[in-house]
């Protein structure tokens, strides 16, 4: 087999190239290791007629192309939904986005104070040059209060200490948010005003989600290709890429559903496979510097457990942070209100308890 490019996987990334060469004429194929599902970690899964999302995905973009992207391969299906999300922390919900009034009331009178104290203190004598999230994170919202709502839940995720975790990862995440606009959002909320870019996403109050979860889109984007003529492999796993230096063409080595080992030539690969995965089956080898930092990146694996239960109204949320450090599960999704179309039983819930390991 042949094609001018060949794209390795069938989540949001590959899909969207698919999508996006195909509409120019190109001719692309996609190969997918898993055998039902595109969307990859933004696939949609379903159990008796339950959808559920691999951790909830919100669909909100500082960019207007992306957004129109989304708006031309599901014109019809997406909803806008208000966002509804608290911490759980010392057997309180706490909102969040922080309300800091709010918060300093739920801590009591004695911690609030060592709270505000303590955010004086981070203002009035900031870490120079903050190196770590810590340190990021503790020069805005000041010790205290790092400690209580953003320590427990960002080492839960990322399974370091927030002082492995550099401080720009931290300015890019939380880009905008400070205990001052925090203070702000609160009073006056957060209003979009045309101007994507000025828009602090941690604080977003509405967002977009496809009707039945974000598979939907990738689903619909898989049909799009295809109906342009671009080609999609189900259940191929890529192992190797060896690229002939003469011809500057790659051959494509990759796994079919039976175990064969089958290869395609294409003139060019995108692949949104993982780094470390992918550096080590290419040929010509890269150097041993490039493999070394390759094979050094850490992957954190993803376990959603599924609650189905009566309805009893226990909360509206989208979902909810479980900062306690007395337990593992570090979020609760529900899935009702992302969508009302994820839960098919007006009388059920379905609630997804995350893990991050
Ligand atoms: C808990 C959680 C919550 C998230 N929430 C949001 C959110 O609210 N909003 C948002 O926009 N994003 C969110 N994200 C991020 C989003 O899921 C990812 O950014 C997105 O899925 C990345 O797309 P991708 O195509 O690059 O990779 P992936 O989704 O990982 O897809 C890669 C695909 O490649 C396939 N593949 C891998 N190796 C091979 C191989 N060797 N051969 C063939 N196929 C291969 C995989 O099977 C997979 O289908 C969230 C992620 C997580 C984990």
């Amino acid at each position: 087999m042949k094609a001018k490019i060949a794209i390795i996987g069938a989540g949001p990334a590959g899909l969207t190239a698919g999508y996006l060469l195909s509409k120019e004429e190109v001719d692309v194929i996609v190969l997918e290791a898993d055998p039902v599902y595109v969307g990859g970690i933004s696939r949609t899964a379903t159990y008796k007629g339950f959808h559920f999302d691999i951790g909830g995905h919100r669909f909100f973009s500082k960019s207007k192309a992306v957004e129109d992207l989304w708006t031309e391969i599901l014109p019809n299906d997406m909803l806008a939904r208000p966002r509804s999300s608290r911490i759980f922390y010392g057997s309180k919900f706490f909102s969040y986005p922080l309300k800091p009034f709010e918060a300093l009331l739920k801590l009591g009178i004695f911690k609030s104070v060592l709270c505000v104290l303590s955010w004086m203190k981070a203002r009035l004598f900031p870490v120079r040059n903050p190196r770590n999230f810590e340190e990021w994170v503790s020069n805005q919202f000041g010790k205290r209060l790092f400690k209580t709502f953003f320590k427990s839940y960002t080492e839960k995720v990322w399974g370091m200490s927030c002082k492995e975790i550099s401080a720009d990862w931290a300015a890019q995440r939380i880009k905008g948010l400070s205990l001052g606009s925090a203070i702000k959002n609160a009073l006056f909320p957060q209003r979009y005003n045309g101007d994507r870019t000025k828009v602090i996403k941690t604080l977003i109050n509405s967002f977009r989600y496809p009707r039945r979860g974000p598979g939907m889109m990738w689903e619909a984007c898989a049909e799009k290709m295809k109906a342009l003529g671009g080609k999609l492999e189900m259940g191929c796993k890529v192992m190797r890429c060896s690229c002939d230096e003469v011809s500057g063409s790659w051959t494509v080595e990759y796994k079919n559903r039976q175990g064969d080992l089958r290869t395609i030539e294409a003139e060019h690969i995108i692949s949104s496979a993982p780094m470390r995965e992918l550096v080590c089956g290419l040929t010509p080898p890269v150097g041993e510097r490039t493999k070394r930092a390759a094979e050094s990146l850490k992957y954190r694996d993803f376990l959603t457990v599924m609650l189905i239960l009566k309805d009893r109204h226990m909360f509206n949320d989208n979902w909810i942070y479980i900062h306690d450090p007395s337990v593992k599960v570090g979020r609760v999704q529900n899935f009702r209100s992302w969508s009302p179309e994820m839960v098919p039983d007006p009388d059920k819930v379905c609630y997804g308890l995350e893990y991050f390991c």
